[in-house]
């Protein structure tokens, strides 16, 4: 997975491994088949029970077999495992992959590859690796795990090859589950990987059933990933994760188990125009994914002579009348000063375009524009 904290160096390096490997494979078409990797690269994998203790106890006791240190007192392995979390495991010195057995088949897919990243990265050698559900999620900021990840997804989804695929589709939720089966990936890892690496203006969000949250569930950060193309970023700056999950809600029905929603939606772009997207919404039995892509061009280049929402779908800002009390204070130096509060639901989406007219009708062409925010919404 592309991600900014990744030395761009680190990434050209991996790059490079990745594609020897797949090249000495013979560049196969997807599904990549990770026991011909393993082969390669002179990997054995076993698996252990993190549900058993004597299953972890044989794994453990088969492993000190071969005189490893840490391996000599299986009790070591057995709290790894348990206070940790780990999900799986790489031994460096004896070529080994642990996986934990209880982990769905597509998941242990994702964390075999994790380990193989370890295992081919040459500056990762020398430390007995251990990987938990945090540091297997492609949003892991710790830079080597960062770095497996990355391997993991250049691996499994075969380089270039996958977002080739996926331009060649058209957007929709009906793609990701065509290119789930064919790349035999988890349906998340499929939609990070679609929405990270797109060239069009995509977002991806993975939450909550937006209609069945929990005690835990926050109004201020609803999705537990937020995940957007590099276009997404540069022109919906402002659109905050409230912002999706409010357009979520909409397009989505009670129901649990496969689309449970696909509708438009209106979002702020960078000029605080309004635009259309479309989404789609898969419930998985345990977490609702969205895909959602761009669909319009701004409104006022679509519909000539026609006036914007005077109360905008996405913030519930009026654009026409966006400020609540304008107050001029005592002038003082060159030009006067005012203050202003302006009031808004979406915090900062509007924001560009509010200041860009502060700038033309209060400041009077003078670039020197301050601006905060307190926390509720005012400016
Ligand atoms: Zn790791």
């Amino acid at each position: 997975m592309r991600n900014f904290l990744l030395d761009q160096y680190a990434a050209a390096d991996i790059d490079q491994l990745v594609g020897r490997v797949l090249s000495d494979l013979g560049n196969p078409e997807p599904p990549l088949k990770l026991p011909e990797v393993r082969e390669l690269l002179r990997l054995d994998r076993a698996y252990y029970s993190s549900s058993d203790d004597a299953a972890i106890r044989e794994v453990a006791l088969k492993l000190s077999v071969a005189g490893q240190q840490v391996l000599a007192r299986p009790t070591i392995l057995k709290d790894a495992i348990g206070k940790l979390g780990l999900k799986a495991l790489l031994l460096p010195e004896r070529r080994c992959i642990l996986i934990d057995s209880e982990a769905p088949d597509l998941k242990q897919r994702w964390s075999e590859a994790h380990e193989i990243g370890h295992a081919l990265i040459p500056w990762h050698s020398g430390t007995m690796l251990g990987d938990n559900k945090a540091t297997l999620t492609p949003a892991c900021h710790q830079q080597i795990e960062t770095e497996a990840n990355y391997a993991a997804g250049q691996l499994l989804f075969l380089k270039e090859r996958f977002i080739n695929d996926a331009t060649s589709l058209s957007p929709g939720f009906d793609s990701i589950n065509e290119l789930q089966s064919r790349y035999q990936n988890t349906i998340t890892t499929t939609l990070w990987r679609y929405v990270d690496l797109s060239p069009g203006v995509v977002v991806g969000a993975i939450s909550e059933h937006p209609h069945r949250t929990g005690r835990t569930f926050s109004q201020r950060n609803p999705l537990r990933y937020f995940i957007r193309s590099r276009s997404f970023k540069q022109q919906f700056s402002g659109v905050t994760e409230a912002d999706l999950f409010n357009g979520i809600r909409k397009i989505c029905s009670h129901g649990t188990g496969g689309l449970i929603g696909t509708g438009s939606i209106l979002l702020f772009d960078a000029n605080g125009q309004t635009r259309s997207f479309r989404l789609d919404t898969f419930h998985n039995r345990n977490e609702a994914l969205t895909l959602g892509w761009l669909v319009s061009e701004p409104n006022n280049q679509r519909r000539r002579g026609s006036q914007p929402s005077n109360r905008a779908e996405a913030g519930g800002v009026n654009l026409r009348h966006p400020i609540s009390r304008l107050a001029p204070s005592a002038p003082t130096g060159a030009f006067p000063v005012f203050t202003l509060a302006i009031k808004f639901r979406s915090y900062p989406a509007p924001l560009p375009h509010i200041i860009n007219n502060l700038e033309r009708c209060v400041f009077e062409g003078s670039s020197h524009t301050v601006c905060s925010a307190n926390s509720e919404g005012e400016v």
